[in-house]
Formats: structure tokens, sequence, C-alpha cells
């Protein structure tokens, strides 16, 4: 597995809203996000880092083998590359981008667990 997907340090860590993966702000910013890049071009891009990811999240899951475990169904990251996840991320991605990924058939489902 890449190791780029594991997050480098414990400052600095933000979740992605589309996917909920956890990485640092320069991760982010270095490498986009290794789910959802197609969609919310991160990569040499601090500023859609900052509207795309979040700094407030909950719960840490370590995926190792998301194919086949009930964990990532439950999450609905079982198709995701392997990596660090948020349980519940606060915050939602720009309506701009939600239009975005709906134009391209992706339903936008917030991943913020922690009001409902
Ligand atoms: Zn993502």
């Amino acid at each position: 597995m890449s190791l780029e997907t594991v997050p480098k340090d414990i400052r600095n860590l933000r979740a992605c809203l589309l996917c909920a993966l956890v990485k640092t702000l320069d991760q982010f910013a270095y490498d986009g996000c290794d789910n959802c890049e197609e969609y919310l071009h991160m990569k040499n891009n601090r500023d859609a880092v900052y509207e795309c990811t979040s700094s407030n999240f909950d719960g840490l899951i370590a995926m190792m083998s998301p194919e086949d475990s009930w964990v990532s169904k439950w999450q609905r990251i079982a198709r995701f590359a392997k990596g660090c996840y948020a349980v519940s991320v606060t915050g939602k991605l720009p309506p701009g981008i939600v239009r975005e990924l709906r134009s391209k058939g992706i339903m936008y489902r917030p991943r913020d667990v922690s009001q409902s």
C-alpha cells in the first residue's frame, strides 16, 4: 500500500468532506485526496483543501482492507483507498462543488453525524 495515504503528523490533520479520509493539510495540498481528486481538485490548491476538508472531525478508523470490512460498509468507504478515516466530519462541501458532483451523478451526503 502507499504510505502516502497515512497521516504523517498528528497536527494539522484534516478530513475530506466527501470521503472522510484523514491526512495532514500538506498531504492534501501535495497529493490531493486519494479518493476524490477527480472531483475536488485539491492537488496544489490549498484553497480547495480548506474548502473541501475540515479540521473538525470525530473518531478515527484505520482501514487496511476496506473491501472486506463491515465497518467500511457501514461508513460507506468500502470502495475507497486504504488509510485513516473519520467517523464524523463537521462541515459541508461548498454548493458549487455539490452541484458539480450531482452533474456527474454523485449524490453528496454530508458526513456530519454528530447532530443526527
Ligand atoms: Zn476524499
